[in-house]
């Protein structure tokens, strides 16, 4: 094994995570390393070549790109920005029938795939949350079940269902409402004083009210892959990646008087790394393995109570264009043999993804951890083929995935990382280290927690 190659900062992974935390950590002066298992960067936000279709892992769209905070990375690091195609519209498709979602007062009042009764007591929730928030009830303790009357109809328990799944990755007896709480625009958090007078942010639940159907989505033109493209070739020279090699753990000694541990290096499989500085973007449930000593029990204990969101996406290859509008249909099951699922036909966006004249169709489901993954891909076709018969005569490529979309559900029972450990200079960035939005936009709020608190510690001077 070759040793004492040194570096300001080991990044652990080449997801979107890594790459923006080795990015921004590069351009802002440190010699970075950056280690990943698999031999190609992205993790699970790449694109691939199947039977002629370009596959992204998933079907994506990108939140927040006009303020948020990938934006804003993009904005400050990257050295070319990808060309991202408006997202369209979001479609539901319930008991066969297909709307388009209401995002306001007066659309819930027409929206017909529900019962009338229960429309009325839905817009009700939406003011009783929105009361119940500005008077400074705690959200996050209240689940979406809480605040669910029982009387609903059991399609409109299924559309809640469904909401909750795709926002949180959790069912809603589990889902915080402050989740739908959540602000628009992009501020990482800074402590703040509190005069007494804030008003706390009421934002979706004040959007459902008066209307605010989502302006700042976007999908990357040529696939989710442009992302990973442009972050790469963003890269300075002062960052290096090894791909095909692993971390096997971070090396810490004492650290003088203070009680925390520190970094002094970074094994990997290959070789030994002098770090002054560890940014880990893997499983944050992995990581009490990874460190050579034992770990405070409380840190421990709170990483073990993290639950995965588990997903299999159908890809669908089919010989015309079936679906024609931009953007994606939100099918809601009302049956215990279907799941719930997210379409999106990314063709529409890129034609250039499938081979002339064929359309590419992405469908994401969010199946229970112990699946096996024969059993979700027959429930999954089954979904599909159910709700419309003629896309199996149509088609002409599947194609499964088996992924993890979030690293941590939002969830008031579940357990969820943080950037800080109790190791000095190992921080840890991805979509289970801080609560926030989700997928990339979590992924990206991660990056900037990170840079923040290595900041407040003295280990970063933001240029
Ligand atoms: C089906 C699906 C749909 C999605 N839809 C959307 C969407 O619509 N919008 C959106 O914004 N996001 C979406 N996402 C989520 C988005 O893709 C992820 O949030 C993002 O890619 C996570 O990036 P990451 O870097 O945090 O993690 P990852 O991509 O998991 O990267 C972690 C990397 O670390 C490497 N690694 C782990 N452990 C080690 C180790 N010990 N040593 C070396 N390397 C290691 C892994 O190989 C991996 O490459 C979706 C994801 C899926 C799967």
């Amino acid at each position: 094994m070759s040793t004492t190659e040194k570096y300001d900062v080991a990044v652990i992974g080449a997801g979107v995570s890594g790459l923006l935390s080795a990015l921004a950590l590069g351009k802002e002066g440190k010699k970075v390393l950056v280690v990943e298992r698999e031999n190609y960067i992205g993790g699970t936000c790449r694109t691939y070549e199947h039977q002629g279709y370009k596959i992204d892992t998933g079907p994506h769209i990108i939140t927040r790109l006009d303020t948020g905070p990938l934006r804003v990375l993009m904005d400050k690091y990257f050295d070319v920005i990808p060309y991202f195609v408006p997202f369209g519209k979001y479609f539901l498709r319930i008991n066969r029938q297909v709307k388009q979602f209401p995002w306001s007062v007066k659309d819930w009042m027409m929206f017909e795939l529900l019962p009338v009764e229960d429309r009325s007591m839905l817009v009700k929730i939406i003011f009783d949350v929105a009361y119940m928030a500005s008077t400074g009830v705690d959200m996050s303790r209240v689940s979406i079940s809480d605040i669910t009357p029982r009387s609903l109809s059991h399609t409109s328990h299924a559309f809640i269902d469904y909401l909750s799944y795709f926002m949180l990755g959790t069912g809603p007896a589990n889902a915080p409402v402050s989740r739908f709480l959540d602000r628009k625009s992009y501020k990482v958090e800074k402590p703040k004083e509190d005069n007494g007078l804030t008003i706390p942010y009421v934002g979706k639940a004040y959007n459902m009210l008066v209307g605010g159907r989502p302006t700042d989505q976007f999908y990357p033109r040529g696939g989710v892959q442009t992302i990973v493209d442009a972050l790469s070739y963003s890269l300075p020279e002062k960052v290096k990646i090894n791909l095909g090699d692993e971390l096997v753990k971070v090396d810490i000694a004492p650290n003088g008087l203070a009680q925390m541990p520190k970094v002094t290096s970074t094994t990997t499989y290959k070789g030994i790394y002098e770090t002054d500085t560890v940014i880990y973007s893997g499983y944050a449930t992995d990581l009490p393995r990874l460190i050579d000593s034992p770990l405070p029990s409380y840190y421990v204990d709170n990483l073990k109570k993290i639950e995965k969101v588990n997903s299999l996406s159908v890809w669908l290859g089919l010989d015309e264009p079936i679906f024609k509008d931009e953007g994606s249909e939100m099918w809601v099951s009302t049956s215990p043999d279907t799941f719930h699922t997210w379409m999106i036909p990314t063709s529409n966006y890129d034609p250039t993804l499938a081979p002339k004249g064929k359309h590419l169709v992405g469908f994401a489901f969010i199946v229970p951890p112990d699946m096996p993954y024969d059993k979700a891909e027959e429930k999954a076709r089954h979904t599909i083929f159910s709700n419309i018969p003629a896309l199996e005569s149509h088609m002409n490529m599947i194609h499964y995935q088996h992924l993890v979309p979030e690293k941590a559900t939002w969830s008031i029972h579940a357990g969820f990382g943080d950037i800080k450990t109790p190791v000095k200079n190992l921080y840890c960035v991805g979509s289970d280290s801080f609560k926030r939005s989700m997928g990339l936009t979590r992924a990206s709020y991660s990056v900037h927690k990170m840079l923040d608190t290595l900041g407040l510690e003295g280990n970063l001077n933001l240029l």
